[in-house]
């Protein structure tokens, strides 16, 4: 299994829309550093038949997998339903045409009622031919119940997000953990024995209502003690360099493109 991070970036990306000069607002990251500008957060699960599994549908679809080089999809999993998690989905279609298929997708019954009340268009039965439109093959999952996909048991983690729930997966020694600000028990026992861990990380000091920041996730890598803790959905005072020089050994700051083999 290999993992392609697609996007590391915050709700709004960086840059922001905004700047002195209309060229985006890079808060306080370094705009010369290439990493620190962050598409949508985003991932592929390369499963070991070689088939490609996307983890949400961002905005930043078509810009991450074009840049990426990864031309096929398999399959969907949402975490939740946020924009910048599902804003993309319209480019779903165009891996339908790549896959000849409706597109197997896998997402709580919570999420798969909010997608069709936002994307009702999409859940019109597909009758062949074209595809216009996405069509997707839906499967409900649920947090504790781990599924197949491909030969890979996936497990769903019900995490707190603020004010929504949303799932981190744990995928054998791998887990990918976005959009979370709170882990409870049970979360915290079904990632023990992870070794390769991608976490929310938005803020430098612990001062947002949905999303974890810095002394969190050095709290919970104090209690799981992964070998590697990559930081995802960083905000505009996450700079990498900065991140580089200040974080304990074993924590890093993730980029858009960063591939691992956990
Ligand atoms: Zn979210």
């Amino acid at each position: 299994m290999k993992v392609t991070l697609l996007g590391t970036g915050g709700s709004a990306g960086l840059p922001q829309i905004g700047g002195v000069d209309g060229r985006g607002d890079w808060g306080r990251v370094d705009p010369a550093e290439p990493r620190n500008r962050r598409s949508r957060p985003s991932i592929v699960i390369h499963a070991n038949d070689g088939r490609n599994i996307l983890v949400d549908t961002g905005p930043d679809l078509r810009y991450q997998l074009t840049n990426c080089g990864i031309g096929k999809i398999d399959a969907v999993i949402y975490t939740h339903a946020h924009a910048d998690h599902v804003a993309g989905l319209d480019d779903v279609r165009i891996l339908n045409r790549i896959l000849g298929t409706p597109m197997p997708a896998y997402a709580t019954a919570d999420v798969w009622a909010e997608l069709r009340r936002r994307f009702d268009y999409v859940f019109k039965p597909w009758n062949g031919g074209f595809f216009g439109r996405p069509a997707l093959e839906t499967h409900d999952i649920a947090p504790g119940l781990p599924f197949e996909l491909f030969g890979q048991t996936i497990l769903p983690i019900d995490q707190d997000h603020g004010f929504t729930r949303s799932l981190g997966l744990r995928i054998g020694d791998f887990a990918y953990c976005t959009d979370v600000v709170r882990l409870d028990e049970t979360a915290l026992a079904a990632l023990k024995g992870v070794k390769s861990w991608v976490v929310d990380c938005f803020t430098p000091a612990n001062d947002h209502p949905t999303h974890a920041g810095l002394e969190t996730v050095q709290g919970w890598v104090d209690q799981l003690r992964p070998q590697r803790t990559i930081l995802t959905h960083m905000g505009p005072a996450m700079d990498y360099k900065m991140l580089l020089a200040t974080l304990p050994p074993g924590i890093e700051p993730g980029y858009d493109g960063m591939e691992l083999a956990p």
